[in-house]
């Protein structure tokens, strides 16, 4: 049996308005990324926005420090991404994508994806996921190498700036 909430009892719960302070939100909790050593990544933390049994998605902000980076990570799973502080790049499939906020991000299944600030930038983002999803996969060496063939790719996951990169040649 469903039960339905009344309006009042939405109103009077505190879990029903989450105020927002400068990329934080009231009861959330900013949580590492991921476990330490279970993959590759740099100063990245976590809040998890919607978490609920009664949704079949949940809503992440996550956000990376200048000089970090997200897992190189890809699985069947999807994700929506929606850019909401400053600027940077990101990689989906074997193109480099400059992105600022408001930016929208399709992450297809099994598309290789990792997000990098530009330099000085934090880049946060909102991210949507199936609750049920599962385990990213990281790349093979081999996987690794043939990624890097490209010039571009092999740059961003140097982290080296494109503007430098250009400059270089
Ligand atoms: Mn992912």
């Amino acid at each position: 049996m469903i039960m339905v909430k009344r309006m009042s009892d939405a109103v009077l719960d505190p879990a029903s308005l989450r105020k927002a302070e400068d990329f934080r939100w009231a009861g959330v909790d900013s949580r590492r990324y991921k476990e330490e050593n279970a993959a590759p990544f740099k100063a990245v933390s976590r809040q998890v926005l919607f978490s609920d049994p009664r949704l079949a998605g949940e809503l992440r902000y996550f956000e990376v420090e200048p000089d970090g980076y997200s897992t190189l990570e890809r699985h069947e799973h999807m994700h929506a991404v929606m850019i909401l502080r400053g600027e940077g790049q990101v990689l989906v499939g074997t193109i480099v994508h400059a992105v600022k906020p408001h930016d929208l991000i399709t992450i297809p299944p099994w598309t290789w994806h990792q997000f990098r600030p530009a330099p000085g930038e934090k880049l946060g983002f909102l991210c949507l996921v199936n609750a049920d999803r599962d385990r990213p996969q990281l790349p093979t060496l081999e996987e690794l190498s043939a990624l890097r063939a490209d010039l571009e790719v092999a740059h961003f996951l140097d982290g080296v700036n494109k503007d430098e990169s250009a400059g270089r040649r």
